[in-house]
C-alpha cells in the first residue's frame, strides 16, 4: 500500500530496543510512500515509542503527546510500545491520545494507521503480556547514522527484577533467528556500517527459549564468518550469562569489542535478594576474574542502584567495596524511584531523598576516580578509533570510541570520520574523555 502526501514524525524514548524498533518502523512507513520529518514539525501522523521504566518516562510520554497535538491538532497521534503495554488504561485516558499499541503489532502499524487515516476506529486491544510469545520480525534497513547501528536480536525477559516493570512490558523471553539477524547485518555493513551493538531486552537469554545456552557466542561466531563487520558490542549481558565460549571469543577475536556490560546493581548480598538479581556478590567477584585472565584490560561498565528499599549504611559500604575491588570503568549510578506497578514500589523502609541523593554522589565520585585509573592504563598506547560521524560539539575535535570504551578526543580532518583509525592516547581530559594524536 503506497500512502502519498502524508507526513509521519516519531519520538522514541528509552532505552536501545526502542530505538531499534523506531528505525524499522521509520522504514516501514517509509516503503509506504510517507515522508519521515522532524517531531517538531508539523506531520500528519506522530508515532511516540514508549518508555515506562520510571514513572518520569511516563510523564515524558504523555508530555510528549501533548506537544504533537499542538504543532498539528488535525494529525494522529499513537503512543505504542512498553508505557501503553504495562499501562494500557493510563495511556488511552490521555486526551491527546487517537490510538494505542502496545509491544506487539508494530509490524501492522502502516495498516491501522491508513485504516484511521481513512476514517476507521481504532481497536484499542491489546494482549496480556504474558501471551507475547512470538518475536515480532521488524527489521531495518536504512540507516540515518552509518558509524554504528544496534541490531535487535532478542525480547523479553523472564527475570522479574523487584525494581522492574519490563517483563510486564516486553513479555517472555523469545530469540529472532540467526538467519534474520544475519541477513540484517550483511546489509548494514553493505551501507556502511562499522560497528553493530547486538542488543535486547534481555540479551544474555538469547537462546534460552530454545534451550541452547552458547546461542550468543555462536551467533557472533556466524557474523564474524559470514560478515565483514569491523566490530560486534554486546549492549548489557548478566553475569550469569557470560558463557565459557564467550569468553574466549573475546579474548581471541579483535573484531569482539572488549568491552562487557555487567548490570550489578548492588554490592550486598541482602540487597540482591531482595531485588530478585540471580547471582551473589561473590559470584559476580567470580565470573570477573575469570574474564580477566583471559582478557586483562577489558572494559567492564555496570549499574548500579542507589537507595534500594532496605539499603543501610552498612550494604551501600558493600557497594563501594566492591566497585573498587573489581574497578569498574564506568559506572551508571541510577538513584531509587519508585516505578508503580513492581514489587519493590510496595517494600516497606524506603529511603529519604536526601539519603538516596548522598549515596548516589558518593557513587558518582567513586565512578569518576575509577573511570581516570581505567583511562590511565591506556595513556602512550595505540588504540584503533571508531570516528563519529559528528564532532565533538564542545571541543570541535574529532571524537569516537576505542573497542574497550574509551571516549577519545583528537585532532583531524572530516575525512576521517566514519573510519577506524589508528590513535595514541595522550592524556585524560577528563573522567569521560581522553585526549590523542592520530597515529599515520
Ligand atoms: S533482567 Fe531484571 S532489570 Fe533486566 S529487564 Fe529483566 S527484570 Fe528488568
Amino acid at each position: 500500500m503506497i500512502i502519498m502526501n502524508k507526513k509521519a514524525a516519531f519520538y522514541t524514548l528509552g532505552c536501545r530496543v526502542n530505538q531499534y524498533e523506531t528505525e524499522a518502523m521509520i522504514d516501514l512507513f517509509t516503503d509506504s510512500g510517507f515522508e519521515i520529518v522532524d517531531y517538531s514539525k508539523s506531520a500528519d501522523v506522530y508515532i511516540i515509542n514508549s518508555c515506562t521504566v520510571t514513572n518520569e518516562a511516563a510523564r515524558k510520554t504523555r508530555q510528549i503527546a501533548r506537544r504533537a497535538k499542538r504543532a498539528n491538532p488535525n494529525s494522529l497521534v499513537g503512543i505504542v510500545g512498553c508505557y501503553t503495554q504495562a499501562f494500557p488504561d493510563e495511556v488511552e485516558s490521555i486526551d491527546e491520545i487517537d490510538f494505542i499499541m502496545g509491544s506487539s503489532g508494530k509490524l501492522q502499524i502502516v495498516n491501522k494507521v491508513s485504516e484511521l487515516l481513512a476514517g476507521d476506529e481504532f481497536d484499542a486491544e491489546i494482549k496480556d503480556y504474558k501471551e507475547l510469545n512470538d518475536y515480532e520480525g521488524l527489521e531495518v534497513k536504512r540507516l540515518t547514522n552509518t558509524t554504528r547501528a544496534n541490531v535487535k536480536i532478542e525480547d523479553g525477559c523472564n527475570q522479574f527484577c523487584t525494581y522492574c516493570i519490563i517483563p510486564y512490558a516486553r513479555g517472555p523471553v523469545r530469540s529472532r533467528s540467526e538467519k534474520s539477524v544475519i541477513e540484517e547485518v550483511k546489509n548494514l555493513c553493505s551501507q556502511g556500517v562499522k560497528e553493530i551493538i547486538l542488543t535486547g531486552t534481555h540479551l544474555g537469554a538469547y537462546g534460552s527459549d530454545k534451550k541452547n545456552k552458547d546461542a550468543l557466542a555462536e551467533l557472533i561466531e556466524k557474523i564474524l564468518d559470514i560478515s565483514d563487520i569491523k566490530r560486534i558490542r554486546l549492549s548489557s549481558i548478566e553475569e550469569t550469562e557470560i558463557s565459557d565460549k564467550l569468553i574466549a571469543l573475546i579474548a581471541e577475536e579483535k573484531r569482539v569489542c572488549s568491552h562487557l556490560h555487567l548490570p550489578l546493581q548492588s554490592g550486598s548480598d541482602k540487597i540482591l535478594k531482595a531485588m530478585n538479581r540471580p547471582y551473589l556478590r561473590e559470584d559476580f567477584i567470580e565470573t570477573v576474574e575469570k574474564i580477566r585472565k583471559l582478557v586483562p584490560d577489558i572494559a567492564i561498565t555496570t549499574d548500579i542502584i542507589v537507595g534500594f528499599p532496605g539499603e543501610n549504611n552498612e550494604s551501600f559500604s558493600k557497594t563501594v567495596e566492591i566497585v573498587k575491588e573489581v574497578e569498574f570503568s564506568k559506572i551508571h549510578v541510577f538513584p531509587f524511584s519508585i516505578r508503580e506497578g513492581t514489587k519493590a514500589a510496595e517494600m516497606k523502609n524506603k529511603l529519604p531523598g536526601d539519603i538516596i541523593s548522598a549515596y548516589s554522589k558518593k557513587l558518582r565520585d567513586v565512578n569518576e576516580e575509577l573511570m581516570l585509573k581505567y583511562q590511565r592504563k591506556f595513556i602512550n598506547k595505540v588504540k584503533e578509533v571508531l570516528v563519529e560521524e559528528e564532532r565533538d560539539h564542545r571541543t570541535g575535535m574529532l571524537t569516537g570510541f576505542t573497542d574497550n570504551y574509551l571516549k577519545v578526543l583528537f585532532a583531524g580532518p572530516d575525512a576521517a570520520q566514519n573510519s577506524l583509525l589508528k590513535v595514541r592516547l595522550t592524556d585524560s581530559a577528563d573522567p569521560h574523555h581522553v585526549k590523542g594524536e592520530l597515529v599515520d
